[in-house]
């Protein structure tokens, strides 16, 4: 008995690493396999057996390199074989992957291998230029870094050397180590309002309750007969944890690599039989339309896991009528990412279509794993009656509990053992979770963020703007884009033009406002901030014809 009067279960601690994950996929479904395209266009296809030899020969590669337990390794690249290697290799060896975002600008590239000390960093070949300009806006600290490219494309970087290389001639098996579940495993950065990228560490644990969770039948719901092809990049949280998912579930795994345009992943879908797949509503705009045109369907695709944004009604009126369920799914980066799915629930399975419709267009139920709560401006907890919004707090033990070495204030999303969201939700009667509004000042379009504070003050720099204010309204293929509402100094006109040119020089071509809307004055709240919601509701269709 201990102090308190409890007694331990008698069953064995085995820890929960990535490494077990692995070694029961290897045993258990050795013929299973594993698709990618490369680099260079071909289809390669291995066997999970295979795929275990490569794995170890890789981190023997490693190894061989100087790569240590707790050791940073930066993956810059697509959903391909190879980086399904290291999401294995650089873990089950105790060192960290961290999975950087391709599309990052090169100063924030630049800062999270520096933030995380990355001391290896392996990138495809068709992303050679966008490490060279990273690297040259730090050229001391990337010196310092060993470089290793996937494939042999056309640009090079000097001294880099060929991943292939790693592991050629390496043994077949490697002496794994046994890992403290709670070590890290896999480090990746989400963006924050305003300044830097804010680094999010998995552990081995929480990967692994993480793919437990978002596997179960009525989360992402993956089977081995399935067929699973992450769209969502493997830089975006661990692709959903789509890696761990299909492999812990013994699945056929296809990885379209660096093509994301919709003929290719139709092309691929279609010739592998995929059977489930997952990414943002932009990607699914694309590919519908392609099907249209080409006037197909993908009998196969029996559920299609959309989320990072606000599924359009739209999107899943199409695929259910061409026989494609979609699911819905909402997460975030610090909860691994998968918190709800929008399946239709036993109590409305015979109601009528509307209503299921209704049901799966809300943001999803929660999982087992997640723990939350809805709390007011007041901090008071919310009725779940669908119509009482507050702001979602969620815990759980794929949930993060700090940001890594946060800059200051960051970690003020961490409130007594709770993570704040910064979205607004309503929770219904039957437990749906929909999201209403968000608190945080952040754009989301085409699954990327954006941030409107930086963009707001660019625009105020210009000699003619007094005040701008950045929102994001709907659009169709992006989801949202940004909109600004300017206030000119006094005796200036607006020049929508100049101002553009202005914003180019600054900040990504992407960020840039899809209008310039000129106010005599922004709504403000009482304390003097701007009424942002007014804004976005005022000018909801602005962009609806583009
Ligand atoms: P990230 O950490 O980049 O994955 O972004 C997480 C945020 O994206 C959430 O807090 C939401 O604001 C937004 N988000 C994710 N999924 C959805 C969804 N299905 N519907 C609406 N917003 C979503």
């Amino acid at each position: 008995m201990t102090d308190t009067g409890t007694i331990q279960g008698l069953m064995m601690a085995e820890p929960l690493t990535i490494t077990h994950l692995m070694r029961a996929a290897i045993k258990n479904h050795p013929q299973r396999e594993i698709v990618t395209r490369t680099w260079d266009d071909r289809t390669e296809r291995v066997t999970y057996a295979e795929f275990g030899r490569r794995v170890a020969r890789l981190a023997n590669g490693l190894r061989a390199l100087g790569v240590k337990p707790g050791d940073r390794v930066a993956s810059f690249g697509w959903n391909s074989l190879a980086h399904l290697e290291l999401y294995y290799a650089v873990p089950c060896m105790g060192a960290i992957l961290h999975t950087t975002n391709v599309r990052l600008f090169p100063e924030q590239v630049a800062y999270v291998f520096d933030h995380a000390n990355d001391s290896v960093v392996i990138f495809d070949t068709d992303l050679v230029p966008a490490i060279a300009r990273a690297n040259a806006t730090a050229p001391q600290q990337a010196a310092r870094r060993t470089h290793i490219v996937i494939g042999n494309g056309p640009d090079a970087l000097p001294g880099a050397i060929d991943f292939a290389s790693v592991s050629a001639n390496q043994p077949d098996t490697y002496d794994w180590p046994e890992l403290d579940e709670n070590a890290a495993a896999i480090v990746c950065y989400t963006s924050a309002t305003t300044g830097n990228p804010k680094g999010v560490m998995f552990s081995h644990r929480s990967t692994r309750l993480h793919a437990l969770f978002a596997g179960l039948p009525d989360s992402l719901g993956v089977h081995q007969y399935d067929t699973v092809m992450p769209v969502v990049p493997m830089f975006h949280v661990n692709a959903w944890g789509l890696p761990f998912i299909a492999l812990q579930a013994g699945a056929k795994l296809v990885l379209p690599g660096r093509r994301l345009d919709a003929p290719s992943l139709v092309d691929l879908m279609a010739s592998e039989g995929v059977t489930l797949s997952a990414g943002v509503p932009t990607i699914w705009i694309a590919v519908y339309e392609e099907l249209r045109k080409r006037e197909m369907t993908l009998p196969a695709l029996r559920n299609l896991i959309i989320g990072g944004s606000a599924v359009p009604p739209a999107l899943l009126d199409r695929f259910d009528a061409i026989g494609t369920t979609v699911s819905q799914a909402w997460g975030m980066t610090e909860m691994s990412p998968i918190g709800t799915v929008g399946y239709v629930k036993a109590e409305l399975r015979d109601a009528p279509p509307e209503r299921r419709r209704e049901a799966r267009l809300k943001q999803g139920v929660f999982h087992a794993g997640l723990e939350w709560k809805l709390l007011d401006d007041d901090g008071n907890e919310v009725p779940s009656d669908g119509i009482a919004r507050g702001e979602l707090y969620v815990r759980g033990p794929a949930t993060a509990r700090s940001y890594y070495n946060p800059d200051p204030g960051v970690n003020d999303a961490f409130v007594d053992g709770w993570f704040r969201t910064g979205d607004i939700c309503t929770v219904d009667e039957y437990g749906y979770m929909a999201i209403v509004d968000r608190a945080k000042d952040l754009i989301k379009s085409g699954g990327e963020w954006i941030s409107s504070v930086d963009v707001e003050n660019e625009l105020m720099g210009h000699p003619a703007i007094l005040e701008a204010c950045v929102v994001g309204v709907p659009h169709a293929k992006w989801i949202e884009r940004p909109i600004a509402c300017v206030v000119p100094r006094a005796g200036e006109t607006i020049d929508e033009t100049a101002i553009r040119t202005w914003l180019e020089t600054r900040i990504a071509k992407w960020w840039i406002p899809d209008r310039i809307v000129t106010l005599e004055a922004i709504p403000r709240t009482g304390v003097g901030k701007f009424l942002k919601r007014e804004l976005r509701a005022q000018f909801a269709q602005l962009l609806s014809a583009d």
